[in-house]
């Protein structure tokens, strides 16, 4: 504890959180997580805790996997770093490009690499615009996103992300850059209304078409979605929704990019989630499971006509010191082999995934705080409510899902706390015997927190 007492003090002293209140931070403290193993991390006071989000929706294969180590440890004595810059790469760097294109839906054959979904988005909007300039049509400059999209914490990722806080904090309600322009998300329980969900997927996505009209389809360059919408709160649109906006997009010759940061690598019991909905992007983004977090490493997947202008315009004026690191790609394949090799994905298809959906949907039908269970495959959301029976939600600065989090952290699960929903995004090795943990563990989060407001 006097361990714990001395970090807690120089973290204090010396850390900025992201995404963290400052002052609550100092009168909680922060919870220092010291050691992993399989779904399980132990923090500084010993306590073990069964990691309910995977990291921050990361860490597919789980932890302490010494093959990853062992490979980075590897390559390091090898050669620990050489760019791309100078018309130059390094064998791991290669050898992953070729592995991806293996997963990657086709026609998706294409890599450019960076380290963080942030940078890999940023990196996104200035290959387009460039796309889109060698092919001749530069007026297509604008940007479409979605309300509660989080597509990371750059100018360009917060620009056509939709989290108000990320914009608010220094743009006063004004979105950060120009040329980004957002839709509605598709979520039916909450603005479906008297719609069916086939009639909402189809009015959602006619947002899509309504604003390419608005802004004249010979100035738009893209569209950019989650699969499912991840930080916003796991939001799951009805069936239907995709193949309409996919439809919509190749109408009006409108890239559709698909940001698979979390949604990727197996989540939704598929490699990618636009396999998931049965639809072919133009451009996918990919980080988090690509390494399992176990380093930082990011790729933008694009298909073979951009690719084709891209080489054709001239030097690409763009791209990282870190792009293509060989030691985060030797450890990224050996991650992608692991998926395979363990039968990850179809593991999530057929076993996993449905009986975490089984299961965390008998909690959303029988708990009295929650009105909705959203997500697919490992990936879940419980939207808390304030009465599940008007259809009332928690005002948005109830402090209900904090405390369910708070509670849950207490009893050695970790789940997150996003707006008023609870999110879950386990590792997908996760057996059967640790969903009925985390399902146990969850609804006594759910009990204290219905207790304190009376439900
Ligand atoms: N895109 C999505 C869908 C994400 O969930 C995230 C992070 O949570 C990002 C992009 C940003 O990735 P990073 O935090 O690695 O910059």
């Amino acid at each position: 504890h006097n361990y714990t007492r001395e970090l807690r003090q120089l973290d204090d002293r010396h850390n900025i959180h992201p995404f963290c209140d400052g002052k609550q931070l100092i009168e909680r403290g922060s919870t220092i997580i010291s050691r992993g193993e399989g779904c399980y991390v132990w923090d500084s006071d010993g306590n073990r805790l069964l990691d309910g989000m995977a990291g921050l929706w990361c860490v597919n294969v789980g932890y302490g996997r010494n093959e990853l180590a062992d490979v980075a440890a590897k390559q390091m004595r090898e050669l620990p770093f050489y760019n791309m810059f100078f018309q130059s790469t390094t064998p791991p760097q290669i050898s992953l490009a070729a592995r991806l294109a293996e997963v990657t839906p086709d026609g998706l054959d294409h890599f450019f690499f960076a380290n963080s979904g942030s940078e890999a988005n940023d990196s996104i909007i200035r290959m387009v615009l460039h796309f889109w300039k060698v092919e001749g049509q530069p007026t297509k400059r604008h940007f479409i996103g979605r309300n509660l999209g989080y597509h990371g914490s750059t100018m360009a990722a917060v620009s056509i992300g939709g989290m108000k806080p990320m914009q608010d904090m220094h743009a006063a309600g004004h979105e950060i850059l120009p040329g980004f322009h957002h839709i509605g998300e598709p979520h039916w329980y909450r603005h479906g209304g008297d719609q069916s969900p086939e009639d909402f997927a189809k009015s959602a996505a006619a947002e899509l078409e309504d604003k390419i009209i608005e802004l004249g389809a010979e100035n738009v360059a893209g569209f950019i979605g989650e699969p499912i919408q991840g930080a916003g709160g796991v939001i799951e649109p009805p069936a239907g929704y995709w193949k309409e906006i996919e439809r919509i997009c190749r109408k009006h010759d409108v890239l559709m990019i698909v940001d698979e940061v979390i949604c990727g690598f197996g989540r939704l019991g598929e490699w990618f989630g636009a396999q998931y909905y049965g639809v072919q992007p133009d451009v996918m983004t990919m980080a988090k499971g690509l390494s399992s977090g176990y380093l930082p490493i990011s790729a933008v997947a694009f298909n073979s006509r951009i690719n084709e202008a891209l080489r054709s315009g001239g030097v690409l004026s763009h791209g990282y010191t870190y792009s293509g690191h060989p030691v985060a790609c030797a450890v990224a394949e050996a991650n992608i082999d692991i998926i395979e090799n363990e039968g990850l994905v179809e593991r999530t298809r057929e076993e996993t995934g449905p009986y975490f959906n089984e299961v965390i949907g008998q909690i959303a039908a029988d708990h009295p705080l929650v009105g909705e269970k959203r997500g697919a495959g490992l990936l879940a959301g419980l939207q808390l409510m304030q009465d599940r029976g008007s259809k009332t939600f928690f005002e948005a600065g109830s402090t209900a899902a904090i405390q369910c989090r708070e509670t849950a952290l207490e009893n050695g699960l970790i789940m997150r706390a996003v707006g008023t929903a609870m999110v879950l995004c386990p590792p997908l090795t996760i057996t059967r015997g640790e969903i009925d943990e985390l399902a146990e563990k969850t609804v006594m989060a759910l009990d204290a927190t219905a207790k304190v407001h009376g439900i």
